[in-house]
């Protein structure tokens, strides 16, 4: 039986990004992938030129008529724009207890514009983070729930997750992708074990949602494997081949998306 996996997130209409870059990744993994719309964002792959934030009472509504009739086996939480936002959806999930919840503490994207506002930070480390099974932040939004000013060196990685650790999230996937190198290094973190993960790093300039391709191809896996570690690592496997598959695409001038 294929798992009914669920996206909370914005939207992307270039389809690389967000909701749209989830499903794609739900469905090349095995999953079964449903939706529910946190933000309309006018965006492509140079950029965001407008969010249209949905109401939260609205977004509690999606969820709650959602998980009343279908069973959800995992969850993978992207944008979140504000702080009443991560409070509906905190909300749903303290009510419903889904099994396996990934979130990618989406902050900024590739093009500089933000996507969670700078108050709700706080709100998202307090209150969601503390929640959730998985979480996926890259080095600056590691440093930024931190409070610390600059990003981890890959020698200083495990202090790191170990401090994101200390928030409360079972287990932490610390993304290296903006360090240089040959070979993407992250590092998973949980269970007392410490575990860094390389794949080759694809130089591409297709690389816009890499991120919501991640944490989605590993909520979709995390059901149909035996533990998060290897979840995670066929994730990885999957970017790497999606991002290399992007040759095989012309979409937009900008940051193109990932082939799944
Ligand atoms: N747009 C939406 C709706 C997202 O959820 C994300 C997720 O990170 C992004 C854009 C960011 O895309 P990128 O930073 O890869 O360009």
């Amino acid at each position: 039986m294929a798992p009914n996996v669920l996206t909370i997130a914005g939207t992307d209409p270039s389809g690389g990004a967000g909701v749209q870059a989830d499903l794609k990744a739900f469905s090349a993994n095995g999953a079964y992938g449903m939706s529910v719309i946190t933000a309309l964002v006018a965006q492509t792959t140079t950029g965001v030129s407008r969010v249209q934030e949905v109401p939260p009472d609205f977004i509690t509504d999606q969820l709650v008529t959602l998980l009343d009739d279908v069973r959800v086996d995992a969850v993978k939480i992207g944008m979140l724009a504000n702080a009443e936002v991560i409070r509906a959806v905190t909300a749903v999930l303290e009510r419903y207890c889904p099994p396996f919840v990934v979130l990618d503490p989406v902050m900024v994207a590739k093009s500089g514009d933000r996507l969670l506002a700078p108050e709700a930070v706080g709100a998202l480390r307090d209150e969601l983070l503390p929640r959730v099974d998985l979480i996926t932040p890259n080095l600056p939004e590691a440093a930024d729930l931190l409070g610390e000013g600059e990003i981890a060196s890959p020698d200083q990685m495990p202090a790191q997750a170990e401090r994101l650790a200390a928030l409360g999230a079972k287990q932490v996937l610390l993304k290296g992708g903006h360090l240089s190198g040959e070979s993407s290094v992250d590092l998973l973190h949980g269970d007392g074990v410490s575990e860094f993960l390389s794949t080759e790093r694809v130089v591409t300039t297709n690389d816009h949602g890499t991120g919501c391709t991640l944490s989605a191809a590993i909520a979709a896996l995390r059901p149909q494997r035996a533990d998060w570690l290897e979840a995670v690592c066929e994730a990885k496997q999957y970017l790497t081949d999606a991002l290399r598959a992007s040759e095989r695409l012309d979409v937009g001038r900008g940051h193109g998306p990932v082939h799944h």
